[in-house]
């Protein structure tokens, strides 16, 4: 990623929303830290973003989460420009401005969680083993491998998001998003479950899991929009 000039409009503009920014940031160390505590990531491994407006806040390149303050808030523009913050941001920015661009998205998680990079290396869609494949928008594709942080490697994902909500990156990890921080994170960790019940459904000798169809999947699809409480 080539260092941007830093865009004095979009800095004035994220100012107006102080409270709204430091509420996002807050929100967003929260989940880089579960990421942690839950073992989809190892060490500054993975990253986070939010988006407030036209600002995007992400997690600094290679800093332990549980290190963040609220005066550490890092942001870009969609074009990532830096209008918050001095620390640099993280080195997959392509990843989460290509999906911003592109969808609804209000907020982004990668990982590297240990069963979901282990399917990504065997498998280029995870079979569907289990209804909530559905959750995600259909099987779970998996984006060819780039190098870490290149626009290559923000290519291949967008392909492979396509009407998706997730997907794994080859010899990588996991990307997800959702239309808050809390839902982004909980599809990463619902795939890598649904990773993990397909390498030990597929690991008994002898036997092949069964998989669901596609019009199982749809008819899923349809249910789970009630799925929970009202409203
Ligand atoms: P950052 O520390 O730059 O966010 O990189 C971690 C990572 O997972 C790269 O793919
Ligand atoms: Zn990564």
């Amino acid at each position: 990623m080539v260092e941007q000039p830093r865009d004095q409009q979009g800095e004035r503009d994220v100012r107006g929303h102080a409270g709204e920014v430091a509420a996002a940031w807050e929100a967003l160390v929260v989940t880089a830290r579960r990421t942690v505590a839950d073992r989809l990531v190892v060490g500054t491994s993975g990253n986070v973003s939010v988006r407030v407006g036209d600002t995007v806040l992400v997690t600094p390149s290679g800093v332990p989460y549980d290190r963040l303050t609220p005066d550490d808030v890092t942001g870009v523009d969609l074009d990532g420009r830096q209008v918050l913050g001095t620390l640099v941001p993280t080195s997959e920015l392509p990843m989460h401005l290509a999906v911003y661009r592109t969808t609804e998205a209000r907020a982004v998680v990668h990982t590297h969680a240990v069963h979901a990079t282990a399917v990504s290396t065997l498998v280029y869609e995870l079979p569907a083993v289990h209804y909530m494949t559905s959750a995600l928008g259909g099987p779970v594709r998996v984006a060819p491998y780039a190098t870490y942080g290149t626009d290559e490697l923000a290519e291949n994902m967008l392909r492979a998001l396509a009407d998706r909500s997730g997907c794994l990156l080859q010899n990588h990890g996991t990307l997800t998003y959702g239309a808050t921080l809390d839902q982004a994170y909980d599809r990463t960790a619902q795939l890598e479950w649904m990773c993990e019940l397909w390498l030990t459904a597929s690991s008994v000798p002898g036997l092949t899991p069964s998989l669901l169809s596609q019009a199982q999947l749809a008819e899923v699809g349809e249910r789970l929009r009630g799925y929970g409480q009202r409203g």
